[in-house]
């Protein structure tokens, strides 16, 4: 009797390469040793300890895709996922740093940077230098490319005006990504990527949000004022940005898909804990039938949500299409990882409602997911075009 090998040239989405696992285990046990105690001090707080950033940093998880010969990880995009889903599970905030640098700052260097830029950036990225990426100005968020930074070529220089809101890793990042327009009468064929350093003349950081979730990650304002910025400085080509911004979102949209997808994982891991400590009529809730399928429930969206993040970073990997499946996995893991928190809160009851317990917090973190990179009504938007080409 022959028997039958499983093929694996497909292997199943969830099973793990022995690197992914690697990468999955070190940043696991990284995010419970020195992550999970500064999560409530540095939320009460609204600040990213730095020393943790430089940790990130020295664990090599802040260059994931970079070559090694840059000195990245030169590991895939599922991985930088993994690590994204992982450090989210204990602390979103610390997710979306790593995220940010990954999947948007260095992903665009990667991609559209020439040799000599990279030469110059990446060994910073990976191993001193936090990145932000910044689009969105107050007058345009889903409408991206109606963006009123302007750039003005001068000499061997290029010149930036303008405002940018909402830059996340601002108050942390060395080098940020600046999108602006440097011919409006173009339309959106205008807009060009800039590297810009943060001691660049001209340039400054401006008020830092005071929000609701990931409080730790730092949102601010950035102000352009004659900000003078070598040519050499220009990402990809000038009047491609719009090609640049849209690409990397695309992308980045299955890291937040992963950092909603680990909040889930975390909410419910901790509640799976608390309803075998807790009794009630003399029992602990958790052997009430009624707790028991409600924590299935949310199992099921954790693995529903885990399956449709995995498969579009696979899929990115392989080189496949992937963007209707990154608009389905950001809007299902945003909407999930709300119920999930929420249910969580419900199952702790009042202790739930107060910040003693960590449920709270990431109730107010899942707020986000459906929020940046695209609102749930852009990826619906996303969807529907799929469907009615
Ligand atoms: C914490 C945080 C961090 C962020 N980090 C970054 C960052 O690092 N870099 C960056 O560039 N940006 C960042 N952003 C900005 C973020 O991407 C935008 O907030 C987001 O794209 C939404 O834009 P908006 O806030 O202007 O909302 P709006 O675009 O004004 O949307 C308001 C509402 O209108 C709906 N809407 C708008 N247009 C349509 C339409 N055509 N059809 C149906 N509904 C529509 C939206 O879905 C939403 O519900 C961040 C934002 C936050 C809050």
């Amino acid at each position: 009797m022959s028997i039958m090998l499983p093929d694996l040239s497909r292997p199943p989405l969830t099973l793990l390469t022995e690197e992914e696992q690697m990468f999955r285990d070190t940043v696991r046990q990284f995010a419970a040793e020195h992550v999970a105690p500064l999560v409530a001090p540095m939320d009460q707080a609204a600040h990213m300890e730095p020393d943790l950033v430089r940790q990130l940093f020295e664990l090599g998880v802040m260059g994931i895709e970079v070559p090694d010969a840059m000195g990245g990880a030169g590991s895939s995009f599922f991985t930088a996922v993994l690590v994204v889903e992982e450090l989210s599970r204990v602390d979103p905030s610390v997710a979306v740093l790593v995220d940010v640098q990954n999947t948007l700052v260095n992903n665009c260097m990667l991609r559209f940077g020439g040799a000599e830029l990279k030469q110059r950036f990446l060994p910073r990225l990976c191993t001193d230098t936090v990145g932000a990426y910044a689009l969105s100005e107050a007058g345009s968020g889903s409408d991206a490319f109606a963006l009123q930074t302007r750039a003005v070529e001068s000499g061997d220089e290029w010149v930036l005006d303008g405002r940018k809101l909402w830059i996340t890793n601002g108050a942390e990042a060395g080098l940020f990504i600046i999108f602006a327009n440097a011919a409006p009468e173009q339309g959106y064929r205008g807009i060009t990527a800039f590297v810009v350093e943060r001691d660049t003349p001209g340039f400054t950081v401006g008020k830092k949000e005071d929000k609701l979730g990931i409080r730790a990650s730092s949102t601010v304002e950035l102000i352009m004022d004659q900000c003078r910025v070598p040519a050499a400085n220009v990402l990809g080509e000038v009047g491609r940005g719009y090609k640049i911004a849209i690409e990397t979102l695309n992308e980045g949209r299955i890291g937040i898909g992963a950092q909603m997808l680990g909040l889930a994982q975390g909410a419910l891991d901790h509640t799976v804990r608390y309803v075998q400590e807790r009794e009630q009529f003399g029992r602990r809730i958790g052997d009430f039938q009624g707790v028991q399928f409600q924590l299935a429930q949310m199992r099921v969206e954790v693995e529903a949500t885990r399956l449709l993040v995995y498969n579009a970073a696979r899929l990115k990997d392989a080189g496949e299409p992937f963007l209707e499946e990154a608009a389905i996995a950001k809007l299902f893991s945003s909407q999930a990882a709300q119920r999930i928190a929420s249910l969580a809160i419900d199952l702790f009851g009042g202790y739930g409602f107060t910040r003693e317990y960590p449920v709270e917090k990431l109730y107010r973190d899942s707020k986000i997911g459906t929020i940046y990179e695209g609102t749930s009504n852009m990826q619906l938007q996303t969807i529907a075009k799929y469907m009615m080409r």
